[in-house]
């Protein structure tokens, strides 16, 4: 199976703000616009196409293996805990480094950690992949944690294997969402940051790790980035700018960064 090929324009409404984006790379035929107003870079390939395709799966699983040919088992939950500490401890955002030293002192871990545990009862990893996150902090640490992932090959309970969309989660179920290298992947922007907004608590929190514009290897090797190697995986890749208006048209209360791959997003407290 094969797709039909595309002619695609050289510009295109912008995803966020709807003003016109210019095609600024072309990989393998496919154009990422760049809107010079909200600086989101983009592509339409997986737009108004089934997001359930085998080829796709296969290419995701490929993608996978040749990053992580161990497996990601540890990876990912190392990732995991990463994730939730620099959602939920003051400490762990404002120097990873300070963090990092400081929970060599396995007390201050174990405080960490039931503190995380006691603010965020119930979590979403939004795009878990094979779960190994979730698995691991639902089992080593006995979370509530549920994963959800259209593409992943792990059947499990607390896997949902559809898109969030169709999904239709209840409102306000979550504390916290956390989502690791996902948004890359999204074409549907606005309408992901609307529903992952409906679906946490008033007070809750979604961190995102994606890799940014402003990453210094973006700007090295512009085309030749690996994040854009893959234009029929990653379609969406954000700046501060992006984020900012994404926050802005889809309701959230805040939305701060660390470093280049991390971005908090807050869900304004009920008043
Ligand atoms: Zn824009």
């Amino acid at each position: 199976m094969s797709m039909p090929t595309t002619i695609y324009p050289s510009s295109h409404p912008c995803k966020l703000c709807n003003l016109t984006a210019q095609a600024k790379h072309t990989i393998q035929d496919i154009p990422y616009y760049y809107c010079s107003d909200c600086t989101l870079l983009f592509n339409t390939y997986w737009d108004n196409k089934p997001p359930l395709i085998p080829e796709q799966i296969a290419v995701n699983d490929k993608r996978r293996e040749e990053r992580w040919p161990a497996g990601e088992a540890d990876h990912m939950y190392e990732k995991g805990w990463e994730t939730l500490e620099c959602m939920g401890w003051p400490v762990a955002w404002w120097s990873r480094q300070v963090h990092a030293r400081l929970k060599k002192i396995p007390a201050y871990q174990t405080w960490v950690h039931r503190s995380i545990k006691r603010r965020f009862q119930k979590v979403l990893d939004f795009g878990c992949g094979h779960g190994i996150s979730v698995t691991e902090l639902r089992n080593r640490d006995g979370m509530n944690v549920i994963g959800l992932d259209p593409f992943s090959p792990i059947y499990e309970p607390y896997i949902i294997r559809t898109p969030l969309i169709t999904h239709r989660f209840d409102s306000e179920i979550f504390d916290a969402i956390f989502s690791i290298e996902t948004l890359e992947h999204i074409p549907n922007i606005l309408e992901i940051f609307r529903e992952l907004h409906r679906i946490l608590k008033p007070g809750g929190v979604l961190l995102v790790q994606t890799r940014r514009l402003e990453d210094t290897e973006y700007k090295a090797k512009q085309d030749k980035w690996f994040y854009l190697e893959g234009p029929t995986t990653h379609v969406s890749i954000y700046s501060e700018a992006a984020m900012r208006t994404i926050a802005d048209k889809t309701g959230w209360d805040s939305v701060s960064f660390r470093g280049v791959r991390y971005a908090l997003f807050k869900k304004a407290p009920d008043r």
